[in-house]
């Protein structure tokens, strides 16, 4: 279980404050790839994101970055903390009772 989402509206929350899935582990599954400071700064490298940022025209180290920010994001946006938190509990942009944890 690492997904919280809204079957109402499109309201989801990925990851939660856990051991298996955070966004620190998010950040480390590309670590080995997007770390080879051999080529920090080349252009092109395949690695992306999973936001689907591209990567094209884009050196490794910006998408280091752009993973590093969207961690943030996430660490800044989390609701609810563990998915036992989560249930039962009214979708925090619509309201209804429509949350589902997969
Ligand atoms: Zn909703």
């Amino acid at each position: 279980m690492a997904y919280v989402h809204c079957h109402n509206c499109d309201w989801q929350q990925d990851d939660f404050w856990d051991v298996s899935f955070n966004p620190l582990r998010f950040l480390l599954n590309d670590e080995e790839t997007l770390l080879d400071f051999k080529h920090l700064d080349d252009l092109g490298c395949e690695e992306g994101s999973a936001d689907g940022f591209w990567t094209e025209g884009k050196t490794r180290r910006e998408v280091v970055a752009h993973n590093c920010e969207l961690a943030a994001q996430k660490i800044r946006e989390m609701v609810f903390l563990t998915p036992e938190q989560a249930k039962g509990k009214p979708c925090p942009q619509c309201g209804e009772y429509a949350l589902d944890i997969d």
